[in-house]
């Protein structure tokens, strides 16, 4: 399971600096709860090919009173979804009292904790960072989070002690196509994974969950098996941590860099929201597979069903590969359609092609359209190998491939995705520059 990591300590110390620079994500998604002061950040890292989820907390600023309230609310809740948690202090401002609080705090909850002085520029290290030892959590990591120095090293430190697969993993517990549902609170996803589950001939596995994770739930459907990766909770035993929140941002993450194909439902009475267009960016991101479902489409009038499709047509252009469907969980409607594009999308996604295939369509693609010259010569692509799937990457060697700009990449992704026939994937195009 992808680990997650929180950032936590006093306003001001370098929480979003360093957010931005392990996530450099265009997508970092906000949970925008009622009675919270500052939201939390979350966003995607990856290292070596190691991915992680980074949350970034707006910070304890000392001036709330007694702990209790002070470690309430977002830096709580982020210290709980954390595996792991980053503390970060200002080593130019030097040991604050709010650090102790937030010390002893981080010292009894039982969260791996490293301990991050931030801002190490221009000061004397060895001055510096003696102080915060004193907070009794171990070794200092200086960083300039600014500039990203010490923060590579750190996160290597800090994704060596997590280990890759939990103890008792086992990577075929899922059977068939894993299918993360996911999607915003109350848009019907607990009712649609029902839906799915309830459909004819399907026989449900029973599985037990923990508190944090999402639900695996394995089935099979006309005798094809299937996995169902339950954010919503429904199959949840009852009695369960009431900390644990219904919708969760970090359970949404996990699920969709663990699916195959996800299936993002909305709320077509709602239209087209901000946080479905990061759920969507998200799962690009991570090069999944992906299924839009826009539920809710019963007791919609001409009118509202015309605007959300005038929504579609003008804000989801950047996901035509996904097929959209309009269904009604709650009724059934077009429920039985979605498996036909989840299982289109899981096919494209895994498709394996040659290196002949796939050079011989870069040669043409090329021959249709040069790419630009780049201070008197032209960018050469030679040849093209895959390189994964889900989602199918495609490799390109050639000459000054830095250079390709972007608008030439999508035309190559465009031609790749006709000619091979991939629908429902996002497709990542890769170059290896050979000079
Ligand atoms: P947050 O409130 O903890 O999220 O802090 P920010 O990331 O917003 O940073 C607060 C200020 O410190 C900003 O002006 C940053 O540019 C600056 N800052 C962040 N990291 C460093 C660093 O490593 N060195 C220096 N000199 N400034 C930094
Ligand atoms: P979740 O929070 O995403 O799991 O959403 P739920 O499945 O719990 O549904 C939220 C509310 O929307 C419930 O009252 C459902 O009955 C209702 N709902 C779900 N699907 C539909 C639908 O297709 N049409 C209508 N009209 N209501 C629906």
């Amino acid at each position: 399971m992808i680990p997650v990591i929180a950032l936590v300590g006093r306003p001001n110390v370098g929480k979003s600096t360093l957010f931005n620079r392990l996530t450099q994500s265009r997508d970092a998604l906000v949970a925008d709860y009622p009675g919270l002061t500052r939201d939390r950040k979350y966003g995607e890292g990856v290292l070596e090919n190691r991915r992680f989820i980074v949350i970034d907390t707006g910070g304890i600023s000392g001036e709330e009173e007694g702990i209790d309230s002070m470690m309430a609310g977002q830096s709580l809740l982020a210290i709980q979804e954390a595996d792991i948690v980053l503390f970060i202090v200002d080593s130019r401002a030097g040991l604050n009292p709010a650090d102790e609080i937030i010390a002893k705090h981080l010292r009894v909850n039982n969260k791996k904790t490293y301990l991050v002085a931030n801002k190490i520029d221009g000061t004397d290290p060895d001055i510096a960072l003696a102080p915060f030892y004193e907070l009794g959590l171990g070794e200092v990591h200086p960083t300039t989070a600014s500039h990203g120095r010490g923060v590579r090293s750190l996160m290597e430190e800090v994704l060596a002690d997590i280990p890759e697969f939990p103890e008792g993993y086992e990577p075929d517990d899922a059977t068939g196509i894993k299918i993360a549902i996911v999607g915003r609170p109350n848009v019907g996803k607990s009712t649609l994974v029902n839906r799915l589950l309830g459909e004819d001939r399907v026989v449900v596995y029973d599985q037990p969950g923990t508190t944090r994770d999402s639900i695996y739930i394995n089935y099979t459907r006309f005798d094809k098996p299937y996995t169902i990766i339950d954010t919503a909770g429904v199959r949840r035993r009852k009695n369960i941590d009431l900390m644990v929140e219904k919708f969760s941002i970090v359970k949404t993450m996990q699920a969709i860099a663990d699916a195959n194909v996800v299936v993002l439902v909305m709320d077509a009475s709602e239209g087209v929201v901000e946080q479905d267009l990061h759920l969507m960016g998200t799962t690009i991101e991570a090069g999944r597979a992906l299924v839009i479902a826009l539920n809710k489409w019963d007791g919609l009038d001409d009118a509202h069903k015309q605007y959300v499709k005038n929504e579609i047509e003008r804000r989801l252009r950047f996901v035509d590969f996904a097929t959209i469907h309009f269904i009604s969980a709650l009724h059934g409607t077009g429920v039985g359609n979605l498996y036909k594009s989840i299982e289109l999308a899981y096919q494209s996604a895994t498709d394996k092609f040659s290196t002949n295939y796939l050079t011989r369509i870069l040669q043409d693609a090329v021959r249709e359209h040069q790419p630009p010259m780049i201070q008197g010569r032209r960018i050469k692509l030679r040849y093209a190998h895959p390189g994964g799937h889900n989602p199918p990457i495609i490799v390109i060697h050639g000459n000054q491939t830095n250079d390709v700009p972007s608008h030439y990449t999508k035309y190559l992704e465009k031609t790749f995705r006709r000619v091979l026939d991939l629908h429902g994937t996002p497709i990542k195009i890769e170059f290896r520059n050979n000079e």
